[in-house]
């Protein structure tokens, strides 16, 4: 059989819940990985057992400064992603998506390299239109506390097309929804680490407003599976495109299934709903259907499964 050809890969926040995972796939199908991350989420033991790795390289950078490296495609992951830590320091998370584009655009600029962005559902903020499909504009509040986050990326898409429009930069736009499994950060404050964890130490399960606004969580291997998808689709296709689990759940819902696998003897407590909270959020994902043939294919109750058992060892 024909070897495939290796491809040079750069992945920012490569040592994150995310990108570790990206990393992993991409170095199995037989890749050079550049790891580029300032350690500000992810940390070195996402990417301990890859450190080894022939092919793969690991290098401590801040993506809002100039990077020059030699690579044939770029996975732009770098961002903190979790309300908590975006909102910990707003100014870099906003510097983070659009210095931070610039610069990785620059540099597919310079050496005609594909490049994915890591966009989210958050551009469409709390929408009025349900499901959210890629031509719905969306509805941000541009002032509030999650407004680095949302017009940062927002922000970085525009850069994105702008590139693509002005300079033919070979684009790929990914709306990423609510992903979880193993390697979320256990104090990142998202609802799938926080409900797990809070029931493997038998603490109060926190459920912010009435636990009836929706998400729909999509496992992290379907994720992967489908950004290299992406990334390997013919130059003309750009995104924007939804990448996601459309399966909905209420926030209650999600509570009992994470106590139901856990057995914990945790109780439900109810605590305010923080400020531009989405009510509900659901992508439709008939484009990456139709374009890359994907759809994903675990189950909740299955990756919430690998994914306590993740938290019971890390814990
Ligand atoms: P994460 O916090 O685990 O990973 C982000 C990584 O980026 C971390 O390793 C962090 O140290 C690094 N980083 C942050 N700022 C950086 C900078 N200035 N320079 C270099 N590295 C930097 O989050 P994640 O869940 O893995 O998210 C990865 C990407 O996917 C993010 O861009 C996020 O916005 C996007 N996304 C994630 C989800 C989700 O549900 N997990 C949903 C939508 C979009
Ligand atoms: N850049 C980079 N690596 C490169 C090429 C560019 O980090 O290999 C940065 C560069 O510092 C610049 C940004 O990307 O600030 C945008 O580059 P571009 O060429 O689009 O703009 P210009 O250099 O003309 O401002
Ligand atoms: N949430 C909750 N309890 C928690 C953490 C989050 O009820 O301990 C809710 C949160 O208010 C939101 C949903 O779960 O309605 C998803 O929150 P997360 O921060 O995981 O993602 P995002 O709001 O960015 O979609």
């Amino acid at each position: 059989m024909a070897k495939l050809p290796v491809k040079k890969l750069l992945v920012t926040g490569g040592a994150g819940f995310l990108g570790s995972h990206l990393c992993e796939r991409l170095l199995a199908a037989g890749h050079d990985v550049l790891c580029v991350d300032n350690f500000f989420t992810g940390g070195k033991a996402n990417i301990e057992h890859l450190l080894k790795h022939p092919r793969f390289e690991l290098m401590r950078h801040d993506i809002t400064f100039p990077l020059y490296v030699e690579v044939d495609e770029i996975y732009n992951l770098a961002c903190p992603a979790s309300p908590v830590h975006y909102q910990f320091d707003p100014v870099q998370t906003t510097k983070t998506s659009v210095h931070g584009a610039i610069n990785m655009l620059g540099l597919a600029k310079r050496v005609k390299a594909r490049i994915l962005q890591a966009s989210t559902s958050e551009v469409y903020g709390d929408p009025e239109i349900h499901p959210q499909s890629e031509g719905y504009w969306g509805r941000v509040n541009p002032v509030g506390p999650r407004s680095c986050y949302d017009e940062g990326k927002r922000c970085a898409e525009t850069l994105f097309f702008d590139y693509w429009r002005q300079h033919s930069v070979r684009i790929k736009v990914a709306r990423i929804f609510n992903t979880y499994g193993p390697r979320m950060h256990p104090n990142d404050g998202r609802v799938v680490s926080n409900f797990i964890v809070q029931a493997l130490r038998g603490e109060d399960i926190t459920v912010y407003g009435d636990g009836r606004q929706t998400r729909s969580f999509c496992y992290v291997d379907d994720l992967v599976e489908a950004l290299i998808q992406l990334m390997d689709t013919a130059d003309d296709f750009t995104g924007p495109i939804n990448i996601g689990n459309p399966r909905e759940f209420t926030i209650l819902e999600l509570t009992e299934e994470v106590m139901r696998l856990t057995g914990t003897n945790s109780k439900i407590v109810f605590r305010p709903l923080p400020a531009d909270d989405p009510r509900q959020r659901q992508p439709d994902i008939a484009l990456a259907e139709s374009m890359l043939g994907w759809r994903p294919t675990t189950e909740l109750a299955q990756g919430l499964e690998r994914t306590i058992r993740y938290f019971q060892q890390a814990l």
